[in-house]
């Protein structure tokens, strides 16, 4: 619409400039080498005005076949990298599907067409992997690491490699180089920090730790929970190597950490027994029962207590026990010395109002003993027995990850090696046997690969 307004109006002002021209009085003459032009003034600003519109397209037509060559191999090129990127996504797609032939096919065409090889190394590396031909992966892996805008692809495709055929120092190197690339990837941080202290390095686990809770990768609790774990090995190690200084040392720090793991608190207090501070010994032991109260801190306490004979080990349980009177373990280890000490009635004052309603196969167990020992009612003994049968297991080291039952606490699961992964809990079971028939069996948590 505009268009044709303007046209109209550059015809009205051309109009009106003829119309003007040829009202325009006056002759001009020319001589020239004996030739002679007689013309009005207005035809002659006609003639100049054509002879400079046809000079123009004379012009343009000699820069247009000047510049042929060049726009031919532009739009030459144009249709190449379509095609090419056409390829690189048809090889995608391929090897999304698994088609190895296509990936292949496709791989190789778009490395032909687009001469980009970053974009067209990882094609190559995946449809090499597709095709099982792992050792071309890897030439493309490491043509990528000298790319700065692919190195980490390089990097990533090599440390899977190295994970897939277990040679751990080569995927600690990539793992630590993949780290430094992108410390917020979580992938190359697990992996890394797993690698760290499958090799023993507890430093370097615990400066990847460091960044981890730093970058908001991780809480802080889980952070302080895991550096807990790692000093705990630090300071088995140090013992190892008969340095009790830094023993000691790690050991606290563990503590420190985290009051709840049983395990660095009896190492703690075994360590500070063994060097004569009892009294330290038996606190880290009572911080500990205030926080997660532990059978496995029964005995250690009793050794810094001193507590031999039966009636002390029954004034060392109480003791304990007031760090945490309500919880059930306090009642069990008040019962069980009490029972050793022959103390019937103490033993049954701790046991009985969690032996009714409660659900502990030990405490059951208990009560059968004293029944035994106290009345030598092996009848009531024998019940107890029974109901000791169909409580559900007492807690245990259960594995988050797989749901392996352990005795002993262990930095690794030894089924799915998983780090830190025990937790004080009771176990995954098959369902008690009277309610066998109406429940039938729960089934055990799925189980993860190892290695995931
Ligand atoms: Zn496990």
């Amino acid at each position: 619409m505009f268009r044709a307004l303007w046209y109209l109006a550059i015809l009205a002002v051309l109009a009106f400039i003829a119309v003007w021209l040829a009202d325009q009085p006056g002759t001009v003459t020319l001589e020239w080498r004996g030739w002679r032009l007689d013309t009005s003034a207005s035809l002659l600003v006609v003639l100049v005005a054509l002879a400079a519109v046809i000079i123009a397209i004379i012009l343009q037509l000699i820069s247009f076949i000047r510049r042929a060559p060049e726009t031919l191999s532009r739009i030459r090129h144009e249709r190449r990298r379509h095609q090419g990127y056409l390829a690189l996504t048809r090889g995608m797609v391929a090897v999304a599907a698994g088609d190895v032939d296509g990936a292949t096919r496709q791989a190789k065409r778009a490395d032909v067409l687009l001469e980009d090889p970053a974009l067209t190394m990882l094609l190559s590396a995946q449809a090499a992997q597709l095709n099982g031909d792992e050792a071309a992966a890897s030439v493309h892996f490491h043509k990528m690491l000298d790319r700065p805008e692919t190195e980490f692809l390089g990097v990533r495709g090599l440390l899977v490699q190295a994970l897939k055929r277990g040679d751990k120092d080569a995927a600690r190197g990539l793992a630590e180089r993949a780290f430094r690339l992108r410390p917020k990837s979580d992938w190359v941080a697990e992996n890394l920090f797993s690698l760290q202290t499958q090799a023993g390095l507890w430093g370097g686990a615990e400066e990847t730790l460091g960044v981890a809770v730093r970058r908001g990768r991780m809480t802080a609790e889980d952070g302080r929970r895991r550096r807990a774990v790692l000093e705990h090995q630090r300071g088995i190690e140090a013992a190892g190597l008969n340095d009790t200084d830094a023993a000691l040392k790690h050991a606290r720090m563990a503590h420190k950490l985290d009051v709840t793991l049983a395990p660095a608190s009896v190492r703690l207090a075994r360590l500070l027994t063994g060097a004569g501070k009892l009294g330290k010994a038996a606190r880290v032991l009572e911080t500990a029962w205030t926080a997660a109260p532990h059978p496995d801190l029964v005995e250690p306490y009793y050794a810094a207590r001193d507590a031999k004979a039966p009636l002390d080990r029954v004034k060392a349980a109480s003791r304990l026990a007031k760090h945490n009177p309500q919880h059930d373990e306090s009642r069990i280890v008040v019962a069980g010395a009490a029972l050793e000490a022959k103390l019937w009635g103490e033993a049954r004052k701790h046991l009985e109002p969690i032996a009714t309603t409660g659900t502990s196969r030990r405490v059951c167990l208990l009560m059968a003993k004293i029944e035994e020992s106290e009345r030598g009612d092996l009848q009531q003994a024998h019940a107890w027995m029974a109901r000791a049968a169909q409580m559900e297991p007492d807690p245990a080291w259960v594995c988050r990850q797989c749901g392996n039952v352990a005795t002993d606490w262990t930095v690794y699961c030894g089924n799915c090696h998983e780090f830190d992964a025990f937790a004080w809990g009771r176990p995954p079971h098959v369902q008690a046997l009277s309610s066998f028939g109406n429940e039938t069996l729960t089934a055990l948590p799925a189980m993860d690969e190892p290695g995931g």
